[in-house]
């Protein structure tokens, strides 16, 4: 066994794993996990598996798309799906690699 960890939740009246996830919260890491935190105490995947369950729970039909954890997820996605453009050349369907051209040769083209 480790050391006793002497700190303010030492001698609170609660469980050992209550005081593990009073310690990660206020270190701001997920409560369950210990990942850093995206909102008050889950990291982004312990906040959608939490938000399924209630839903499950609530055997709920719709999705409040509005909500943060849909709000975050997306943007994740989105800043990867440019990342992952950015980082390969832009190809034809053919395989053949995007020659830039230039604003005033695009016109001359479509003339
Ligand atoms: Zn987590």
């Amino acid at each position: 066994m480790g050391r006793k960890i002497i700190d303010r939740f030492t001698n609170l009246p609660v469980s050992r794993q209550r005081k593990y996830q009073l310690r990660m919260k206020a270190r701001k890491r997920c409560i369950i996990c210990g990942e850093p935190v995206v909102r008050a105490s889950y990291c982004l995947y312990h906040m959608v598996k939490y938000r399924e369950l209630a839903r499950a729970r609530v055997n709920a039909q719709r999705r409040n798309y509005g909500a943060r954890s849909y709000q975050i997820e997306m943007a994740l996605r989105s800043r990867k799906r440019s990342a992952r453009r950015a980082a390969r050349p832009a190809t034809h369907s053919n395989g053949a690699q995007v020659r830039a051209i230039s604003p005033r040769s695009a016109i001359k083209r479509a003339a």
